[in-house]
C-alpha cells in the first residue's frame, strides 16, 4: 500500500491500547459570584481570549521544584509565569517529563534581575535561563505572539519569530493543541486556548489551526508531530495525517541541522522502531533517509535483513527504557539505524572502511551529519570484524571499541 492510499486516521498498531488518560475533571469559566477576591483577578487576567480553565492537580512531587521556585519567584513579583509545553503534555500523559519550561510575561532583562544564577541566551529570540545545580537549567521565556500577524514572507516559512506577546498569543503560536497547554502552579489550572485538553483525553496529536499553513510556516513540524505520536503513542487527526503527506517534499527546505537533530531525537527516546515504521508508512523517509527507505521497500530481496533491522531498532528501544533517555551514544544510534544496508553495502569487500564511506558519502551531505559522527561510524564498522572474532585491539582505540561493542550487543551480530 503507498503512501497515499495509508488510513485516513494513523492505526494503532497494537491492540492493547492504552485506556484514556485519567483526567482530572474539567470545568469551564465559573460563574462570577463564586470567585473570592484573589481568584477574580486571577480569571481577569486572561479576560476576553476565549480562555478555558481546567481544574487540575498535577502531581506535586512530580514537579520540578526548581521550576516551581521560578514561577514562583516571578509571580511574587507581579509577572505572569506558567509550566507550558511539553512538561505539562507529558504529565497529562502520565509520562515523566524531560525538561520543564517557564512561560512568563517578564522580559529576560526582568527575568535576570530576579535571579542571580541566570543567563539571557539566543539572538534569534531571546530566553532567560536559570542555572541550577548538577547543570539543570530551567528555560524561562518571555511571552511572544505568532509572526502570523506580523508581515509573512510570500512562502509562509518564518523567519523572525521574536516579537513578545500576551500568554494567549504565546499559546497559539506553538505547534500542537497538547504543546499549548499552560500550567498554573497556585491556583492549579491548566489553561487552554485551543482545546488542547479534550486533545489529550482523545490522545490525538492536531494543529493549531490549518494544518498545511503549520507545516509549510516550519515543515520541521511533520517531524515533530511522528515523534509525539511514537513516543507517547498517540494518534494524529486526519487532516493532520493527510497535510503531513502531501507537505513531506517542504522537509527538503527545512534547515538541514534541524531535521538531523529530529532524527537522532527519533533514535534516543525509546520509540525508534514506531518512529522509523511512522516515517516510512507515511512516506517520509524516502525524502529524509532514501537511502534506507529502498533498503526497506526491497524487502522481499533480503528478508532476513529487513528483519533485523527491525530488532534491532527494538533492542535500542529496550535499552533506552531501561537506562534512560540518550543513554546511547549519538555514533552507535546511527551506526544502528544504518547496520544493516552498511553490512550489505560491505558484504565482500576487502576494504570495508572505504566501502562504508561510499555508502556514507550521500548521507552525510543528505542530512549534514557532522563529521565526528560519521568518522566514528567508519571506525566502528571497521573494528566489528577484529571484535567479532575476539581479537586484541590496541588499547589506544578504546573509546571506539567502547562504542562498537555496545553496536554488536544491540545488533545481536555476534555471527
Ligand atoms: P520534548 O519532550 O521532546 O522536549 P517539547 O514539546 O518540550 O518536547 P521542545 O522542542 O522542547 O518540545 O519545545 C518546547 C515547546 O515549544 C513545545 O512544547 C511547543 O509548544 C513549542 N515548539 C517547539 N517547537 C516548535 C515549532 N517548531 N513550532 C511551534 N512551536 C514549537
Ligand atoms: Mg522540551
Amino acid at each position: 500500500m503507498g503512501p497515499e492510499q495509508a488510513p485516513l486516521v494513523m492505526a494503532r498498531q497494537k491492540d492493547d491500547l492504552p485506556a484514556p488518560p485519567e483526567l482530572p475533571s474539567f470545568r469551564v469559566e465559573p460563574s462570577e459570584d463564586d470567585l473570592d477576591h484573589r481568584k477574580r483577578s486571577a480569571m481577569e487576567r486572561h479576560a476576553g481570549t476565549g480562555l478555558v480553565r481546567h481544574d487540575a492537580f498535577l502531581d506535586e512531587a512530580a514537579i520540578d521544584p526548581d521550576a516551581a521556585k521560578v514561577v514562583r519567584r516571578l509571580e511574587r513579583n507581579g509577572f505572569q509565569a506558567y509550566l507550558v509545553g511539553g512538561c505539562i503534555r507529558d504529565l497529562l500523559l502520565g509520562g515523566r517529563p524531560k525538561d520543564f519550561d517557564v512561560a512568563t510575561s517578564a522580559r529576560p532583562e526582568d527575568v535576570r534581575a530576579l535571579f542571580r544564577n541566570c543567563r539571557v541566551i539566543g539572538r534569534r529570540f531571546r530566553l532567560a535561563h536559570v542555572l541550577f545545580g548538577q547543570g539543570k537549567v530551567i528555560e524561562v521565556a518571555t511571552f511572544r505572539k505568532s509572526p502570523q500577524e506580523l508581515e509573512v514572507e510570500e512562502d509562509l516559512l518564518i523567519r523572525n519569530d521574536n516579537v513578545f506577546g500576551e500568554a494567549h498569543e504565546d499559546a497559539l503560536r506553538r505547534d500542537f493543541t497538547i504543546n499549548a497547554l499552560f500550567y498554573d502552579l497556585d491556583r492549579r489550572q491548566v489553561l487552554d486556548w485551543c482545546g488542547g485538553m479534550e486533545d489529550i483525553a482523545k490522545r490525538t496529536i492536531r494543529t493549531i489551526g490549518e494544518p498545511s499553513v503549520r507545516f509549510r510556516e516550519d515543515p520541521v513540524r511533520i517531524l515533530r508531530a511522528v515523534k509525539f505520536a511514537a513516543r507517547l503513542d498517540l494518534g494524529i487527526e486526519a487532516a493532520v495525517y493527510d497535510a503531513m503527506i502531501s507537505h513531506r517534499e517542504d522537509l527538503a527546505r527545512a534547515a538541514r541541522p534541524r531535521v538531523f537533530e529530529e532524527i537522532l531525537r527519533f533514535m534516543r527516546q525509546g520509540a525508534a522502531h514506531r518512529s522509523v515504521w511512522i516515517l516510512w508508512e507515511a512516506g517520509l523517509l524516502s525524502i529524509l533517509l532514501p537511502e534506507l527507505a529502498a533498503f526497506l521497500d526491497d524487502e522481499e530481496s533480503h528478508p532476513e535483513r529487513v528483519a533485523r533491522f527491525w530488532q534491532q531498532l527494538d533492542a535500542v528501544d529496550r535499552y533506552t527504557r531501561s537506562h534512560g533517555p540518550a543513554s546511547i551514544d549519538d555514533a552507535v544510534l546511527l551506526t544502528i539505524l544504518f547496520y544493516e544496508p552498511l553490512e550489505e553495502a560491505i558484504a565482500n569487500t576487502r576494504d570495508r572502511i572505504r566501502a562504508v564511506g561510499d555508502f556514507l558519502g550521500p548521507v552525510v551531505e543528505h542530512i549534514a551529519l557532522p563529521r565526528r559522527l560519521s568518522d566514528s561510524m567508519r571506525r566502528i564498522m571497521a573494528i566489528l570484524p577484529k571484535l567479532r572474532a575476539g581479537r586484541v585491539v590496541r588499547a589506544r582505540q578504546g573509546e571506539i571499541i567502547t562504542l562498537a561493542t555496545r553496536v554488536l550487543e544491540l545488533a545481536g551480530a555476534k555471527r
